[in-house]
C-alpha cells in the first residue's frame, strides 16, 4: 500500500532519530540538520511564505501572518525524540518508519513528530488554497523538549520582546483517549488544562564513617532508610482539582448505571469520589495528590565502608495549586530529623490552571473535536507529565495540551517506551483536526 501524502512525510520525519540528550556531546546534530532539511522540502509553501525564526540550534518559530494580529494562536510541537532502550524489543525498527497492520511504527509518531506533521501538512494543504488565517498563527517546534531544555522558553522571550500576547496556545499532552476509564464506552478527548509540577531534591543524610567491625547506632544510611519510610508514610492530602472534577460530570452520562450519580455530583461528592481514586491504584491515586517518588539510593563505596554521607534522589509531582515551597515543608515534617537535608535540584512549580469554563478558546477545540471525532467527549483533565507549554503560562492564559490522536492503551502506553505508534486513519483525521481548527478562528 502507498501511504497518503501526510503520512509519507511523517514517515521520512520518523526516519531520522534526533534524540535529544541533555549531554551536548552526545547529540547527533547532524540528524537534526538533516531533519529541518527534510522539512524544507515536504513543506514548501510553508517555508516560502511563512517568516521564519530560528530558535537555539535547532528550534523553529514560524509566523504565518493573517488578517489581524489583535489574538494570535501558537501551535505547537517538538522535533527532538527519546532515545530508544537497547533491550527492549520493537515488532518493527525504531527508525525504519514501516507501515504495517494499520499503524505507522516508530520512534515518534505520537511524540511528538505526528503533532509536527500534522500541524505543518494542514497549514500546506491551506497555502494551496491561498488561505488566509483569521488570526496570526505561530508554530512554535522546539529541538529540546525530552532534555527540558530551553528552546520553548528562549521562543517566549521572543514572542515578548516582539509584544506578542497569544490569545490561545495549543501543544501536545491529551489525546482522543479509547477505553481510558473503565465502563466509558466513547472515547474521551482530554484538553490538558494544566500540569503537575516535577522537581527534584537530593535527600542527605550526614555522620561518622568508619569501619565497618565498629557501626555505630543510628548511622548516615539508617537515618536516611528512616527517612525515606517516614515520607512513605506521610502521603500528601488527597484534594480533587476542578479540571478533574469537571471530567468526570462531563464522563458520567457515559458511565455505566450505578457510577453515574456519583461521577455527575463530583463537586458535592469530591471527598468521597477523591477517596475512590487513592483506593483505587497508584495511577488513579496521582489524579487526585502530589506525589513523591524516591528514586536513586548511594552510601558506601565499599562494602566494609561505614559511609559518612547517604544520599537519596526525590522526585516529586507537584499538584496545580501547591508549591514547591509546601512541597519541601511537608517533607521536612514528615522526615522530622534534623540531621537529614533536603537541597532542591531542579525546581519546577506546577503550572497555573487555564480557562476551560464558558472559555471561547476551549469551546473552539470541543467544536473541531465534535465535528473530526464525531462520537469523542471532550473535557478538560490536569497532565501528569510535564510539556514545553508550561513556560507559555507566563504570556497566556488559554494554554491547552492536547494532541488530535486516537490511541488505546497500549499506544499511550508506548509513549517513551516501545512499539509506539500511530494508526495510519487516525493520523490523516489529526490533519483534518488541525486544518479544521485554523480555518475556524475567528
Ligand atoms: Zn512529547
Amino acid at each position: 500500500m502507498t501511504p497518503s501524502r501526510a503520512l509519507a512525510k511523517l514517515q521520512r520525519l520518523v526516519q531520522i532519530p534526533t534524540i535529544s540528550s541533555s549531554d551536548a556531546a552526545l547529540i547527533d546534530t547532524a540528524a537534526f540538520d538533516r531533519l529541518l532539511e527534510a522539512m524544507v522540502e515536504l513543506f514548501p509553501l510553508l517555508h516560502a511564505r511563512l517568516e521564519l525564526t530560528r530558535v537555539g540550534a535547532h528550534g523553529l518559530l514560524f509566523r504565518w501572518a493573517g488578517a489581524s494580529a489583535e489574538r494570535p494562536v501558537v501551535l505547537m510541537a517538538h522535533l527532538d525524540v527519546v532515545p530508544v532502550d537497547a533491550d527492549s524489543s520493537w515488532t518493527h525498527p525504531p527508525f525504519d518508519g514501516v507501515i504495517a497492520d494499520g499503524y505507522l511504527w516508530g520512534r515518534g509518531p505520537l511524540d511528538d513528530k505526528g503533532c509536527v506533521v500534522g500541524i505543518c501538512e494542514a497549514v500546506e494543504l491551506l497555502l494551496e488554497r491561498d488561505f488566509v488565517p483569521a488570526q496570526d498563527v505561530w508554530l512554535s517546534f522546539g529541538a529540546d523538549e525530552e532534555v527540558f531544555g530551553t528552546d520553548a522558553s528562549d521562543a517566549v522571550a521572543i514572542l515578548t520582546e516582539r509584544g506578542v500576547r497569544p490569545w490561545m496556545v495549543l501543544d501536545e499532552g491529551g489525546a482522543v483517549a479509547h477505553d481510558a476509564f473503565p465502563g466509558v464506552t466513547r472515547p474521551v478527548a482530554v484538553v490538558g488544562v494544566a500540569e503537575k509540577g516535577s522537581s527534584s531534591f537530593e535527600m542527605r543524610a550526614e555522620g561518622r564513617g568508619g569501619h565497618a567491625s565498629m557501626p555505630a547506632r543510628m548511622g548516615p544510611t539508617a537515618r536516611l532508610a528512616r527517612a525515606i519510610l517516614r515520607i512513605e508514610r506521610s502521603p500528601f492530602p488527597a484534594k480533587l482539582p476542578a479540571p478533574a472534577i469537571e471530567l468526570f460530570s462531563r464522563l458520567a452520562p457515559h458511565a455505566p448505571g450505578p457510577l453515574r450519580p456519583l461521577m455527575a455530583n463530583g463537586a458535592k461528592l469530591a471527598p468521597l469520589l477523591t477517596r475512590a481514586l487513592v483506593l483505587a491504584g497508584a495511577e488513579p491515586a496521582a489524579l487526585a495528590r502530589t506525589t513523591v517518588a524516591v528514586t536513586t539510593l548511594s552510601g558506601s563505596p565499599a562494602i566494609n565502608v561505614i559511609a559518612s554521607t547517604a544520599k537519596a534522589g526525590v522526585n516529586v509531582r507537584i499538584m496545580p495549586g501547591e508549591s514547591v515551597a509546601s512541597t519541601r515543608r511537608h517533607l521536612e515534617k514528615a522526615i522530622s530529623d534534623e540531621h537529614v537535608h533536603l537541597d532542591l535540584l531542579e525546581s519546577g512549580e506546577p503550572s497555573p490552571v487555564s480557562l476551560y469554563e464558558d472559555e471561547p478558546a476551549f469551546n473552539l477545540l470541543e467544536e473541531c473535536v465534535a465535528e473530526v471525532f464525531g462520537d469523542a467527549v471532550t473535557s478538560p483533565y490536569v497532565l501528569m507529565g510535564a510539556t514545553d507549554s508550561r513556560h507559555f503560562t507566563a504570556i497566556c492564559e488559554r494554554v491547552y495540551r492536547f494532541a488530535p490522536f486516537r490511541m488505546s492503551k497500549a499506544q499511550r502506553e508506548s509513549i517513551h517506551s516501545y512499539d509506539e505508534r500511530i494508526g495510519t486513519d487516525d493520523f490523516e483525521e489529526g490533519v483534518r483536526w488541525y486544518g479544521r481548527l485554523i480555518e475556524r478562528l475567528t
